[in-house]
């Protein structure tokens, strides 16, 4: 296939005295040029965690223990140091939480800009500030920032730095792990909002994960829904905001107020995920589902794919007849 990203049974552990804890496991999807994935579960679900094995970067005690992560016909964990650097150089660049607090207080943003951008592409200094201007305008702050040093900016500022920085060496894929949940509503909205027009015009791919599900919706093509370290619902954004097929995306989304505002109760997902040393055997969702049944104690579901580029694992979904699927998806 062409997709830029593909996950296959992705498993990251954690290597621990006690034992290993599997957190992620056998995760699969595919991101295509362009696409904006979103990935949504509760904390613990694995979204930082595949986020950072996709790049490499897991911290102990967190390691890749199965599967596949190719990027452009690349095989991601075949690579050697070299190799790595390239790709988190050049092709996939992560922004994070925390990012905002790593810039270098001693330098000006438009040398740490432009140090970024002449030791990759190799022009003169000048021509790399030139540039450093373009993507501090491009981010949406005054090219004569550059003389600025970061505590000089405001938090938003300083997330927008980081944001360009993430975008110098124009990469292919951005994957941002709540990259403005630090700051305020309006400002957050304000600059993803931006990064989404950036995409359209530089054509990179994102993965990103946020809390905000309207937000979610409002800005990504596909949304990936974690659960326990599964993924449980992977589908269009648009697909799954209209009719979430697995019963865990319908709590989620029930339990956030801007999505299902009248009539519909905030009744959320009751009881608590599940301790990951003893999950619950067969679908790990059964003791919160409300809509459980005998097999679902026993028997896990699997991923599966469905009409309109869906996939759910629910043994509801298996029991759907095909047919019935479509009809249902051409009356949306
Ligand atoms: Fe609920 Fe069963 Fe589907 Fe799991 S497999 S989500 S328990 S209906
Ligand atoms: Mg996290």
């Amino acid at each position: 296939s062409d997709a830029l990203l593909t996950v296959e049974d992705l498993c990251v552990d954690y290597v621990t005295e006690r034992g290993w804890l599997r957190v992620v496991d056998k995760v699969s999807f595919e991101v295509q040029p362009g696409e904006i994935m979103g990935l949504a579960g509760e904390s613990g679900s694995g979204k930082s965690t595949i986020i950072q094995a996709i790049l490499r970067v897991l911290k102990a005690p967190g390691v890749i223990t199965g599967g596949t992560v190719r990027f452009d016909g690349k095989d991601v964990l075949a690579l050697d140091k070299r190799g790595l650097r390239g790709l988190r150089w050049c092709d996939i660049s992560l922004v994070c939480q925390s990012a905002m607090n790593a810039l270098n207080p001693v330098i000006t943003i438009g040398e740490q800009l432009g140090d970024a951008i002449e030791a990759h592409e190799g022009v003169r200094r000048s021509q790399a500030l030139v540039r450093a201007r373009e993507l501090l305008e491009l981010v949406g702050i005054e090219g004569s920032r550059v003389h600025a040093y970061a505590h000089e900016l405001s938090g938003g500022m300083r997330q927008r730095v980081v944001i360009a920085m993430a975008l110098a060496l124009r990469p292919r894929l951005v994957l941002m792990d709540e990259p403005t949940t630090a700051l305020d509503v309006v400002v957050q909205k304000e600059i993803l909002q931006q990064i989404i027009r950036l995409r359209r015009e530089l054509g990179f791919a994102v993965i990103f994960i946020t809390h905000d599900l309207s937000l979610m919706f409002e800005l990504c093509t596909h949304v990936g829904v974690l659960y326990a370290g599964r993924l449980v619902e992977h589908a269009p954004s648009q697909a799954l905001f209209e009719r979430p097929m697995h019963p865990y995306t319908l709590g989620l989304m029930r339990s956030f107020p801007d999505l299902h505002g009248e009539g519909d109760d905030l009744v959320g997902v009751p009881g608590n995920p599940p301790d990951l040393w003893k999950p619950p055997k067969g679908c790990r969702f059964h003791p919160r589902c409300p809509q459980a049944f005998a097999d679902c104690s026993t028997r896990a579901p699997q991923l599966r794919a469905l009409v309109g580029h869906r996939h759910a694992a629910c043994h509801l979904v298996d029991q759907v007849d095909q047919l019935d699927q479509l009809d249902q998806l051409d009356q949306v």
